[in-house]
């Protein structure tokens, strides 16, 4: 069976696909179909937090499929409460709302920005404040929050009440956050917008000004949280409190979920029927963020630093890389003129190596457990090809 003509056959063609057929994994070693091994430096783009298979998280929903798949919102169950409490207590947060994608968490916390809002002050004051080269999913609301030009198009009407201020200059989003704004989305670092850190000032001055016009502070940790920066969530190196932050991606280590966050001021906006989701908070995903979420331990999060910081001197010895940016293992970096990061993309992937792109940067997301051995064979493939 050709899978890759099958695939190209019945599924809707809305991917660039490379051409390689993974089949199984782990950590961050996956094979294809002819056993061809390769190192991931892309941990399903920032979801598979400890790899392709990891066997504690497998043994976690294997126990928690032989009792219970599903069953829905209208039955407690235990693993969502688990996870919400350790959520919380790890965070100081208040309440939690499960989703199923990051995408699904964004269009939850525009609508709990919103109604906070509206519950408040009434009718007019719907506008949130999102950055330039923001990413925050595929959704009609969220792509209308997300801050590129390439994604408002062809699917017009959008969703109006966004507006875009630049990342680091106050003077602008103090000017846009005016009496009809009941929100500022950020993310802390911008990754699909190129891997771009913003700046601390920037980001407190921004939280504060918030905080003086009771703005909500969304925060946007689909990519950044649970350990990918070298912390439980980036903002948290940032000496600020959202007042919702969201995360996805790496939570699940590669199951579907998603989390809203809510403080003590935003944590009642949501009552019976106000938001929902028939898989959200199901007991399969939540039991395996559970297993992935409890590692996420300060020992952990050192070395995920320390890895990083390797990766990050690795990359600072080429001469064909412009400027290398990111936090903990959330790397990006610039490849001088004449080289193209796809073209390295594929060079790599020859060599045995899997990475990703960023805008015009190439990205280094590489599962979280990776092995010091394997870390430094992607680098040598990356340094080679490079070369
Ligand atoms: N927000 C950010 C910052 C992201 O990076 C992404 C995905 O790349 C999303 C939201 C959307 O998440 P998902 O693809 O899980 O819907």
């Amino acid at each position: 069976m050709d899978i890759k003509q099958l695939n190209k056959q019945y599924i809707a063609n809305t991917y660039g696909r490379y051409d390689i057929q993974l089949v199984r994994g782990v950590g961050a070693i996956g094979y294809d179909e002819k056993g061809t091994r390769y190192i991931d430096c892309t941990s399903g783009v920032g979801t598979n937090s400890f790899g392709f298979a990891d066997p504690t998280l497998v043994a976690a929903i294997t126990e928690q499929a032989g009792k219970m798949i599903h069953s829905s919102n209208y039955f407690y169950n235990e693993p969502a409460t688990l996870l919400a409490k350790m959520l919380c207590e790890r965070t100081g947060m208040s309440k939690v709302f499960f989703s199923n994608s990051g995408t699904e968490a964004t269009e939850g916390a525009i609508k709990a920005a919103r109604k906070y809002s509206h519950d408040k002050y009434g009718k007019g004051r719907s506008k949130i404040v999102c950055l330039h080269d923001s990413f925050h999913g595929r959704t009609m609301a969220s792509l209308s929050a997300t801050g590129q030009d390439l994604f408002h198009q062809h699917f017009f009407p959008f969703v109006e009440g966004f507006d875009f201020a630049t990342a680091g200059d106050v003077a602008e989003i103090s000017a846009k956050v005016d009496e009809s704004t009941c929100a500022v989305l950020i993310e802390i670092v911008q990754g699909e917008g190129g891997v771009f850190v913003l700046d601390k000032e920037y980001v407190q001055a921004v939280a504060k000004l918030c905080a003086e016009r009771d703005v909500l502070l969304l925060i946007d940790e689909v990519q950044t949280g649970n350990g990918r920066c070298g912390t439980l969530f980036a903002y948290m190196d940032y000496e600020i409190k959202p007042d919702i932050f969201y995360t996805a991606k790496g939570l699940g280590g590669g199951l579907p979920i998603g989390a809203i966050v809510f403080n003590e001021k935003t944590s009642t906006t949501f009552g019976a029927g106000h938001h929902g989701s028939t898989f959200g908070g199901n007991p399969l995903c939540t039991a395996g963020a559970l297993s992935i979420f409890s590692r996420i331990d300060d020992a952990f999060m050192a070395d995920v630093r320390r890895k990083g910081d390797y990766i990050r001197a690795r990359l600072s010895e080429s001469s064909k890389i412009k400027s290398v940016s990111g936090l903990g293992m959330m790397i990006g970096f610039e490849l001088v003129d004449g080289l193209t990061a796809p073209e390295v993309v594929q060079e790599c992937l020859k060599r045995g190596l899997m990475i990703l792109t960023a805008k015009h940067k190439g990205r280094l997301l590489p599962p979280l457990n990776i092995t010091d051995e394997e870390l430094t064979e992607a680098m040598d493939i990356l340094m080679s090809v490079l070369a």
